[in-house]
């Protein structure tokens, strides 16, 4: 069976030295890898070791940094087939979707190798000398990311940290660390200096927590639940470490009477259903114009009932089975207070039938129509594959009710005037808003949450300067 040790100091510590746990496939409960469960003491070395390495780092040529950025890309891309299987076995997403993951994640890497290459700092004539602004390495970072996209994620933060010159310690989610894992090793194959990558396992609630106390590290780059990053953002206090917090959503979908319906529906469908529901930007509240409300409705359910559900390692499956039996319980508490408070069910709703779903955590996309703002569904996060609908009747109390929400992470609006795209737009409070377009995540663009979705940004320039210090120099001359 594949064995996940962790990564400490250029060492992969022999998984006999700890506690070993097995990670199963969401979909058939068969074992996919051995995995080590780290400690307060592992954390601790691993923290050490990106202090010692720091200074060698991040003293290295921007050019050099990038050349092995490139090296690191490549070499991901060379190990795409194992590594997306076995993300693909870990956390239940079909294998092309797993694919382009890793592919994605090379990519980062790629882009930051070149935004580290543009770092660069301000000059200023004065009359009574010079000024020069360097934009300097924040120093050891701790990376902690969720289990949904647990390689994705951690690009996001492994390629602005090393290209900023930061060493790190990242901790994957502990029920899927085995690609994440991979990920990094192949970094730290691709000829990075010991200490400089670290990946150690283990609880959130110990191991992630002393990457957030313990004082070497200078800046937490976490994604996850909104309720861990309300915590950690209190610790950070403590040392006023920096943060970059990429938490919860509760996405809106505002469909006009004007919009193209079939185009809509379909961009709904896949949104609110890829990776079975399990994404921050999914589509999470649909809202639609009455006069436009029967036409998307049953165009939704169409959609819907033509995804194809199995097991994530199958051919032509568009969707696997949920992460875990929690989340699958989530979903349906949450499906259940919509149905109790007169929500009404058009398809979905269940665990499909058959041999093949039995030891899986399957469930079928769902579509409710009828919700409103009294139910979870529209106000809290479920994280599962259901779309609730709730009609409207101006596109002024649509946006009302997107707003109407703790959350800010994306929104999304449907018309063919352009003019009501940018006014709903500017209006929306998000901090990535689609107008025709199901995605609001793009490399070079800031990605991040208004509210209790998050502070900070990751992507685009935006994501180097997160793991940056600014210092003035003044030249008396
Ligand atoms: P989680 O908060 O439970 O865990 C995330 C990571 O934090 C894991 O590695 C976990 O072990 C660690 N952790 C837990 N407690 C910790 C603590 N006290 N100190 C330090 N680390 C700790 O989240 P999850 O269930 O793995 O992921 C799902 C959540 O992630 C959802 O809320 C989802 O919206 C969010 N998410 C947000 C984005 C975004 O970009 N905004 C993207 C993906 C997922």
């Amino acid at each position: 069976m594949h064995q996940t040790h962790m990564i400490i100091d250029g060492e992969q510590l022999p998984i006999s030295s700890h506690k070993v746990e097995t990670i199963c496939n969401p979909a058939n409960q068969e074992p996919v890898a051995l995995v080590s469960v780290g400690t307060r003491q592992d954390a601790r070395m691993a923290l050490e070791a990106a202090k010692k390495a720091f200074p060698l780092w991040s003293e290295t040529a921007c050019e050099k940094r990038a050349e092995l950025l490139h090296s690191a890309a490549d070499l991901v891309r060379e190990r795409a087939k194992s590594i997306a299987r076995l993300l693909t076995q870990e956390q239940g997403k079909p294998l092309k979707n797993a694919r382009a993951e890793i592919l994605s994640s090379a990519g980062i890497l790629d882009y930051y190798a070149e935004e580290g290459r543009r770092n660069v700092g301000e000059w200023l004539a004065t009359s009574r000398g010079r000024s020069v602004v360097l934009r300097q390495p924040v120093g050891v970072a701790a990376l902690i990311t969720p289990w949904n996209y647990p390689v994705d994620l951690l690009s996001w933060k492994v390629g602005p940290c090393l290209a900023a010159g930061c060493t790190f310690v990242a901790k994957p989610p502990s029920r899927a660390p085995v690609a994440a894992t991979e990920f990094v090793r192949a970094i730290y194959d691709a000829g990075l200096p010991a200490g400089v990558v670290n990946v150690v396992h283990g609880p959130g609630s110990e191991v992630g927590a002393e990457l957030v106390e313990n004082p070497i590290s200078r800046k937490i780059a976490f994604t996850g639940e909104t309720e861990t990053g309300r915590w950690i953002m209190a610790q950070a206090a403590l040392h006023i470490k920096r943060v970059s917090l990429e938490l919860g959503g509760q996405s809106p979908f505002i469909v006009c009477g004007d919009a193209d319906i079939e185009k809509a529906a379909a961009a709904c469908a896949q949104r609110a259903f890829s990776n079975m529901g399990q994404i921050c930007i999914s589509v999470n509240r649909v809202y639609v114009a009455d006069e436009v409300a029967e036409e998307f409705t049953d165009r939704l359910v169409h959609q819907t009932e033509r995804l194809r559900i199995g097991n994530g390692l199958k051919e032509n499956v568009d969707l696997g089975p949920m992460f875990s039996n929690e989340q699958r319980e989530k979903t349906k508490e949450h499906m259940k207070d919509a149905l109790d408070r007169g929500a009404e069910l058009l398809c979905g709703g269940r665990e499909p039938e058959g041999e093949a779903f039995e030891k899986g955590y399957f469930f079928l996309p769902t579509v409710l129509d009828r919700a409103d703002h009294k139910m979870k569904i529209m106000r809290e996060e479920t994280f599962g594959p259901v779309a609730p609908i709730m009609r409207f009747e101006t596109v002024d109390e649509a946006i009302k009710l997107a707003n109407d929400s703790n959350y800010g992470l994306a929104a999304y609006i449907y018309t063919s005037d352009i003019a009501t795209g940018i006014q709903a737009a500017e209006r929306l409070e998000a901090g990535g808003v689609g107008v025709n377009i199901n995605n609001v995540m793009d490399y070079q663009m800031p990605f991040g949450g208004w509210k209790e979705s998050g502070i900070g940004r990751e992507l685009g320039h935006y994501g180097l300067e997160s793991f940056l210090e600014i210092k003035h120099i003044r030249l008396g001359i």
